[in-house]
């Protein structure tokens, strides 16, 4: 068996491992073990490329090299995934995406530069075939496109989500006809390209890329960001399929062609989730008028109560529901809310989680941060399974969430978040907000849940107030009624 055909067969056991890993992924139960497959099916796939590099005759300079930069690489990828904490994962996976399309960028222009330096270099002679040039081209031309669009678009992603460029939508006039005369552009220079392969036309090409991934994600305003990560994931596996071939590697074409079709499958199954439109978000906010109202209208006076009166209501209490946001993952408090679920279901109370598909910084972050504090996945509900719930609720605890139960989205039509659903958490008896001030949410719209008269705002870091909430609770159960969380 000959070197090149024991790679190809490794690649194919990688492949179904990475089917297995998106798999495992999907559940959380299974979720550990698809992290396992994926990086077993990474090792695989790495130590056969390197095994094939050695097989097509790389110098000892070239294996120096590729040493080098395994070795860099890792250390600074073992090192990032060490320090990050878990709110500051979504800005390190924009980052991550925008790597990616750097590298599309460079194996497109590489592939180029190849065949345009030595026409008759061993890969420029398998190009000899008329039609196969032209091909060629196609793929430089498309793969470079792919990835500069991530590279500007994950880049601005992480501006906005590390807070470093402010989250509201620029509404450029015409956006939507500049999306468009771009796209016309691009197919006009990419046609140019395959007929007459030229750096100057591959160069504007990029140009207009690198400016229409920037407009197209600065367009998107705060509250469609989650969609925006997911499809920029999407763009990344699509300029990684775009590379493999260019690189002649089938692998790569078909790890891409999985991290884009899961990409854009995430996408829109959030768009759902939010009622968004999958090709609006895509096309730069496309179809999406500019909001009428800032949110910012007089609501009144809002309510201050103490962690000891908090204690005293849920003690009273029949049922609860916590509804967690970006601020349970910032106090870092999800020990102190299943340590005060662990309590309150000691006494009886009924209590469960209310999970917004989009609460936190990245699809799945509050159910991430509840499995790690151990809370029964029984108990944690998703929004649709859990709002026709409030009405009935005697204590909503909304610890520290803001855009995803804001009842604006529901009932002003010109709001910047109108339509998206929410947790209908003003429907229950009462609510108790935790925040350290009246300040707004990620898509920077005022909440009028915080001047409702069923509404009591609990001010200070969520886990220190917790902490006083489980201090002033009683430690004794009443007798018979002992539940485990
Ligand atoms: P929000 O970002 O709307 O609000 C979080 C709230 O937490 C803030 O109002 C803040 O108020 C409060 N907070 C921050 N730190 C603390 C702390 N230490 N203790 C107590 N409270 C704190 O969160 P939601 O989860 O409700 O909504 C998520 C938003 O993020 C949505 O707009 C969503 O579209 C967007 N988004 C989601 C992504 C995803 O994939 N899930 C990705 C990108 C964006 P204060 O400062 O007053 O304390």
């Amino acid at each position: 068996m000959t070197v090149e055909s024991m790679a190809q067969a490794i690649y194919l056991v990688a492949a179904l491992l990475f089917v297995g890993a998106l798999a495992g992924l999907s559940r959380h139960e299974t979720a550990r073990a698809g992290n396992k497959a994926g990086m077993a099916g990474l090792t695989l796939a790495l130590v056969a490329t390197i095994a094939l590099a050695f097989d097509r005759g790389l110098s000892a300079g070239g294996a120096l090299l590729l040493f080098l930069a395994a070795c860099t690489g890792g250390a600074i990828g073992l090192w990032r995934a060490r320090v990050v904490e878990m709110t500051g994962m979504p800005e390190l996976i924009a980052l991550l995406h925008s790597f990616v399309g750097l590298a599309a960028v460079m194996v497109g222009w590489n592939g180029f530069l190849v065949v345009e330096r030595d026409p008759e270099g061993p890969e420029a002679q398998l190009l000899r075939v008329e039609d196969a040039v032209g091909i060629h081209a196609a793929e430089v031309v498309i793969g470079v496109f792919i990835g500069a669009v991530t590279l500007t678009g994950s880049i601005v992603a992480y501006g906005k989500l590390s807070a470093k460029i402010s989250s509201r939508p620029m509404m450029l006039p015409g956006k939507n006809l500049l999306n468009l005369g771009a796209l016309l552009c691009f197919a006009a220079l990419a046609v140019w390209f395959v007929i007459q392969p030229s750096p100057w036309i591959l160069a504007a090409a990029t140009v207009l890329a690198l400016i229409l991934g920037w407009h197209l994600v600065a367009s998107i305003g705060g509250g469609d960001m989650p969609v925006v990560v997911s499809m920029l994931n999407s763009y990344s596996g699509w300029a990684a399929a775009a590379s493999g071939f260019l690189l002649g590697n089938d692998l790569l074409i078909v790890t891409g062609a999985l991290v884009g079709s899961s990409g854009a499958y995430l996408s829109y199954v959030m768009c759902k989730a939010m009622n968004r439109s999958f090709l609006s978000v895509i096309g730069g906010g496309f179809g999406i008028t500019a909001p009428t109202s800032s949110g910012e209208q007089e609501h009144g006076e809002h309510r201050e109560v103490t962690a000891g009166h908090v204690a005293e209501l849920l003690s009273e209490a029949s049922s609860v529901i916590i509804t967690p946001g970006y601020g349970m993952a910032v106090a870092q408090a999800q020990h102190g809310v299943a340590e005060l679920t662990r309590r309150l279901r000691e006494r009886g109370i009924d209590v469960k989680f209310g999970v917004h598909p989009v609460a936190g910084r990245l699809p799945g972050h509050m159910n991430v941060l509840l499995a790690e504090a151990k809370v029964s996945y029984d108990i944690v509900l998703e929004m649709d399974e859990v709002n026709d719930d409030f009405a009935s609720t005697s204590v909503v605890l909304v610890i520290g969430a803001n855009d995803t139960v804001n009842p604006a989205a529901a009932e002003d039509p010109g709001s910047p978040i109108a339509g998206m659903p929410v947790l209908r958490v003003w429907e229950a008896s009462r609510v108790v907000v935790f925040k350290r001030s009246m300040a707004s949410g990620y898509a920077g719209v005022a909440n009028p849940l915080f001047y409702r008269e069923k509404t009591e705002m609990l001010f200070g870091d969520a886990k220190e107030r917790l902490d006083d909430i489980l201090s002033a609770l009683p430690q004794q159960a009443p007798a018979g009624a002992i539940r485990t969380i």
